[in-house]
């Protein structure tokens, strides 16, 4: 029997970690815990997802908010630690880009614990995101990331994380998104908020610190919101947007919005309706972005970057910033202006992530996962280096020729520089480059080109 532990700590974290907790209780051998980490849900929303999502019966610890970030709440450390030394767990799993999940990587990796990271390789390459940091830590330290499309594999493979720690699974949002759609259809959402003769009808959601945390920024949402009299606003409020309103003195000022309906944040399934009949979704938030492309609708992305490619390419989010939010709003909300992006055709997985995350767990626990240190003892160091390949020849020739020599292959690119996937190559042609790792004074025995 093998133990996982599923940490979470925030909303979108549990929505996302579900279907892989349910794909590993339909599966034998696997005992889950789940662990609340105490970042940002507070327990009485915690207890309603757990429901919500199924899963009251599951085994779960609780960390409370530590009481000197109450308004921010990020993790305890020490209480994280010791929630990994009791349970003794054979693998810790997290998702996304949170403290929790950064700390879990660090935490799992100080204790000797495979750490596994779902929603890997997701970069938006802008260093001032504290999500980046958490990314970079968790992909990092993970001896498996599960990452969700093969532009986030290629950002990890591009970042030297070698070819065997990586999974391409599909996003397990698509999975989760999926499963409740149909209690999203029965939801009465719309009527309890009295939205039904709202029209044009647009959700906003704004939580991410570059915008929270900036008033000048908060401030424009708010005073452009103000000027769109022509639509309807839903803003389910995030508990931190609610906080930094009140400190800028903004909130009261958007409480008298005659165009603007705030709520408490709503549960999944009423979440999802909304996102499914509003006109048009503006936000900052990932998860939210990945919705609106599932479901087919259009929406407008609150920053200058976004780390989920997938969702502009697919035609269903285009990212405006602040700035411009209002004026593209009001040009691109006609259907002639931008078309419905039509059906979802499965850029971001296919609705089987979780079952997919959890038999690569289970088969990869199989074979022992545990971190081994290395053996460079020729040298005592390693460096890498680009082998060009000349000619074709058998890929798993190369690779005995070189795990012979304690040489690791950390990537394989095609003859144009692109990382290759997906994995499994098993016929190498002539112009294709081999990432390598080993002790130099063994590599230079190979020359540049082999
Ligand atoms: N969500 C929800 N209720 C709400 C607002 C959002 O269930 O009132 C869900 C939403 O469907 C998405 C996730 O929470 O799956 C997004 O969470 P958030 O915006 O907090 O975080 P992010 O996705 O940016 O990490």
């Amino acid at each position: 029997m093998y133990r996982v532990l599923a940490v979470a700590g925030t909303r979108p974290e549990l929505i996302k970690l579900e279907p892989v907790i349910s794909a590993f209780e339909r599966l034998r051998g696997v005992e889950t815990v789940l662990m609340h980490s105490g970042q940002h849900m507070d327990m009485m929303m915690f207890e309603h997802f757990l429901e919500e999502l199924g899963l009251v019966n599951l085994k779960h610890v609780a960390i409370k908010a530590s009481s000197h970030h109450d308004e921010d709440p990020k993790v305890s450390v020490s209480d994280l630690e010791r929630t990994v030394e009791d349970t003794e767990p054979d693998i810790v799993l997290a998702v996304g880009d949170t403290y929790t999940v950064a700390f879990s990587a660090l935490i799992s990796h100080h204790a000797g614990v495979p750490f596994g990271h779902v929603e890997a390789g997701l970069r938006s390459f802008d260093p001032t995101m504290p999500e980046e940091g958490n990314r970079i830590i968790a992909d990092h330290l993970a001896s498996i990331c599960f990452a969700p499309t093969s532009i986030s594999a290629a950002n990890l493979a591009m970042e030297t994380i070698p070819q065997n720690r990586i999974e391409v699974t599909g996003n397990t949002i698509v999975d989760a998104c999926l499963k409740h759609q149909e209690k999203a259809e029965e939801s009465r959402i719309v009527e309890r908020l009295g939205l039904d003769n709202k029209s044009p009808l647009i959700l906003l959601t704004v939580h991410r610190v570059e915008n929270t945390d900036d008033p000048t920024r908060l401030g424009n949402i708010v005073e452009t919101v103000a000027r769109l009299k022509q639509y309807h606003f839903i803003l389910p409020i995030h508990p931190r947007t609610r906080d930094r309103l009140r400190r800028y003195g903004l909130f009261n000022r958007l409480l008298e919005l005659p165009n603007l309906t705030v709520s408490p944040p709503l549960g999944y399934a009423d979440f999802l309706k909304l996102l499914s009949v509003s006109e048009m979704v503006v936000t900052d938030s990932g998860g939210v972005q990945e919705e609106a492309t599932i479901l087919g609708r259009r929406c407008l992305v609150l920053r200058e970057t976004t780390e989920r490619p997938e969702t502009v390419i697919s035609g269903s989010c285009r990212v405006v910033g602040i700035d411009k939010f209002g004026r593209l709003l009001r040009q691109l909300l006609p259907r002639t202006a931008w078309p419905l992006p039509g059906k979802y055709r499965g850029v971001l997985g296919d609705g089987r992530s979780g079952m997919r995350i959890a038999k690569a767990v289970i088969k990869r626990l199989r074979r022992g996962l545990k971190p081994r240190p290395p053996r460079y003892l020729d040298d005592g160091f390693a460096s890498f280096r680009l082998l060009r390949l000349r000619g074709a020849g058998s890929w798993s020739r190369l690779q005995h020729r070189l795990q012979t020599n304690r040489i690791s292959i950390l990537q394989i690119y095609d003859r144009d520089g692109r990382p290759y996937w997906p994995r499994g190559v098993r016929v190498l042609q002539d112009g294709m480059s081999v990432l390598v790792l080993g002790c130099p004074s063994v590599i230079e025995t190979l020359g540049s080109r082999t």
